[in-house]
């Protein structure tokens, strides 16, 4: 049955079960089933939103109270009675937390070509967070030269793609986070060009006057709640917000309230979301473009990798404080 829980999540809300299954398809099983061993796991804020009876999210994704979490991971074909996969093949995809995954068509799986990239980056730069950099600042924000961008949660899997990108479209880019070790990361691996600790700031106000002296065409939207409150007093006319993400909201039974809405209509402002599944038909235009930038070093991307499905529900939880630096993955097998 599916409940509502709408508080901070404790890693004593999961457990890591066994049991013991055959490393093969069974005979009972339908065509174009699969029967996959997963290598790396992808740990994304928008689990916890599954594990609300939420009605917004595809019943594919949700999560039945006992069952495993549904996620994107990375994955090696064992046994296939889809004519699409083969033994052997390499996908990323939907799978679930678990060791192996017996699969059916219904879950969306890409078949991985380019191997001379670490696989992990198939729950990253070259997966679901990837693509969402590209569709929501391509797509969405409409960058222009020289515009100046502001990011949230700018150093995890999106964020600090997006602030790669905005770099290279010739933008002023500003990022936050919550620690100085993220800041750091920031403005000295990422390329950002300035980057402050929230945390930190007795006045965010002031702090984004400090870096924003004329004020904020793009916001990467992250984070919502207060953040967003302060950062609409900070656009620019026909400024864009990518309304990418809200995570300070996933846990609270009531949402903060954003009091200063109404400057949209005075500033012309284009407030958009986006869900990424709606532009996967992007992807190949997108792997021409980001896997020669990969390989010649133009775009860099951090990951924070934790061993073992064990790690995996301190590895969720970590999302919601911040504790991940970088792309929070989970090592689960070898190939
Ligand atoms: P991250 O790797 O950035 O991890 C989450 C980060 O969010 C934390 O490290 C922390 O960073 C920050 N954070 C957590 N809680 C809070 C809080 N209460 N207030 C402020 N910051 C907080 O995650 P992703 O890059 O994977 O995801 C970023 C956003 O994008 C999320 O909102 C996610 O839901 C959204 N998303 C949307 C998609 C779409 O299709 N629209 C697809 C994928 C992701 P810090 O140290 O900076 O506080």
């Amino acid at each position: 049955k599916n409940y509502v829980i709408k508080r901070f999540p404790k890693e004593s809300d999961m457990e890591v079960k066994t049991n013991k299954i055959e490393l093969k398809l069974p005979e009972s099983c339908s065509n174009n089933d699969i029967l996959v061993k997963n290598l790396y796991i992808s740990c994304d804020p928008y689990i916890r939103n599954l594990i609300n009876d939420d009605n917004n999210m595809p019943a594919a994704h949700r999560t039945l109270v006992g069952s495993p979490l549904t996620g994107y991971a990375v994955a090696k074909v064992l046994d296939s009675k889809h004519t699409n996969y083969k033994k052997g093949d390499l996908v990323w995809g939907i799978t679930r937390w678990e060791e192996y995954s017996l699969l059916s068509s219904s879950n969306s799986l890409f078949k991985i070509h380019h191997v001379d990239v670490p696989l992990s980056y198939y729950t990253g730069i070259l997966g679901m967070p990837g693509m969402t950099a590209y569709a929501g600042f391509y797509e969405v924000g409409s960058p222009k030269k020289g515009d100046r961008v502001f990011i949230s949660a700018a150093s995890g899997a999106v964020g600090q793609l997006v602030g790669q990108f905005a770099k290279l479209a010739g933008c002023y880019v500003v990022g936050t986070a919550s620690t100085n070790q993220k800041v750091h990361l920031l403005k000295n691996e990422l390329g950002f060009d300035q980057a402050f600790n929230y945390k930190e700031e007795k006045d965010l106000d002031l702090a984004l006057k400090r870096y924003f002296p004329e004020g904020i065409d793009i916001y990467f939207e992250n984070v919502g709640g207060k953040l967003l409150d302060v950062v609409l007093l900070n656009m620019r006319l026909h400024g864009r917000i990518i309304a990418c993400g809200m995570i300070s909201q996933y846990n609270l039974e009531q949402s903060d309230g954003v009091h200063n809405l109404s400057v949209i209509v005075s500033k012309r402002i284009r407030m958009q979301g986006f869900v990424v599944s709606d532009f996967y038909h992007l992807y190949p235009k997108y792997l021409e473009m980001i896997l020669p930038f990969i390989k010649a070093g133009k775009i860099s991307y951090v990951e924070d990798i934790a061993q073992g499905l064990e790690a995996a529900p301190g590895a969720l939880i970590g999302l919601f404080t911040g504790r991940n630096v970088g792309k929070q993955v989970i090592a689960v097998a070898r190939e």
